[in-house]
């Protein structure tokens, strides 16, 4: 194994195209896969501290392939990227969560928001914004229970035309949060120029919470600073009441991790929204 992370990178690809399919055959698996339905969603509920109520959930692709059984997305999604796949495969996941929301309404289930990912080239492509909405109007549904999460990559280019896709977004009533806020380099900075709905703080940003001080501080004023922009924060990633403890002491929105609930079925979480009690 070469020490480099280029070295990393091209094992783990050598690996994962081994794992999945010649890559020169992913273009028709992908179509494949796509038709016969073997893409589906889960969803990790969202809970607020201060109420302990669920407050909406997020969606998150799998891959139920008919040799390898289950699939996560570390194990595809940096490929279908690679392939020009992950638009086309967003795009799915958003349909589906269209769908839901709207059998949801028919149903006069309590209503909260559904995030879905978008991976940070997306925001790059001309029109981008305009075929969200268009598909989103298409199942007519409310724009305020649709929340699109951007990884902090994402701002590392295009600034202005960012902060533009982001404005016209937001005029429409879709929430859009930060993601992974913490694991990089660019949150701040990103901060000053684009405005946004949500934080979602990376579990890496607090894993050390009980043990670090200096991070307690840092996470402290992260929060302070979000709620001066009128900014929700949301942890993510939480796997322990100790740490669930000091994110709402510090003031912390929300939380979302193991400690609370795993991804769920469709089916689980439809249980959720039907009795929702604090936890
Ligand atoms: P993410 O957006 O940061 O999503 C959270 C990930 O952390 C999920 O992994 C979730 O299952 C996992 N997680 C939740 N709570 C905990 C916890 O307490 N401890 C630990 N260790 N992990 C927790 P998952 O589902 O494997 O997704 C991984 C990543 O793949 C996501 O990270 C997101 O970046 C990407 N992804 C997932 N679905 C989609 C999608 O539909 N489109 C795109 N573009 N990306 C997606
Ligand atoms: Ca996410
Ligand atoms: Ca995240
Ligand atoms: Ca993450």
């Amino acid at each position: 194994l070469k020490e480099t992370k280029q070295g990393w990178y091209l094992f783990y690809e050598e690996a994962l195209k081994d794992q999945l399919l010649e890559e020169s055959e992913l273009e028709n698996v992908f179509g494949k896969a796509l038709r016969s339905g073997e893409f589906f969603i889960q969803i990790q509920p969202k809970y607020s501290f201060a109420t302990g109520r669920l407050i909406g959930g997020e969606a998150l692709v799998r891959w139920k392939h008919p040799e390898k059984g289950l699939l996560t997305p570390s194990q595809f999604i940096p490929l279908f990227e690679k392939h020009n796949l992950l638009i086309p495969l967003d795009m799915y996941v958003l349909k589906l969560v269209c769908k839901l929301l709207k059998r949801w309404e028919e149903e006069g289930k309590p209503l909260l928001p559904i995030s879905v990912n978008q991976s940070r080239a997306h925001l790059l492509v001309t029109d981008y914004e305009e075929s969200l909405v268009s598909l989103v109007d298409h199942f007519n549904v409310d724009h305020h229970l649709m929340e699109f999460e951007l990884t902090e990559t994402l701002f590392l280019h295009d600034m202005t035309h960012l902060a533009s896709v982001l404005t016209t977004l937001r005029s429409q009533g879709f929430l859009v949060s930060l993601d992974d806020f913490g694991s990089g380099y660019s949150s701040l900075t990103m901060l000053k120029d684009v405005q946004i709905d949500v934080i979602k703080m990376d579990q890496g940003f607090f894993t050390d919470l009980t043990s670090n001080e200096q991070g307690r501080v840092v996470i402290q004023h992260v929060i302070a600073m979000a709620k001066d922009l009128g900014i929700t924060t949301i942890a993510e990633g939480v796997e322990s009441e100790e740490q669930a403890r000091m994110l709402a002491s510090m003031g912390c929105d929300g939380v979302q991790g193991y400690f609370y609930s795993q991804p769920l079925e469709v089916s689980e979480y439809e249980q959720l929204l039907a009795d929702d009690t604090p936890r």
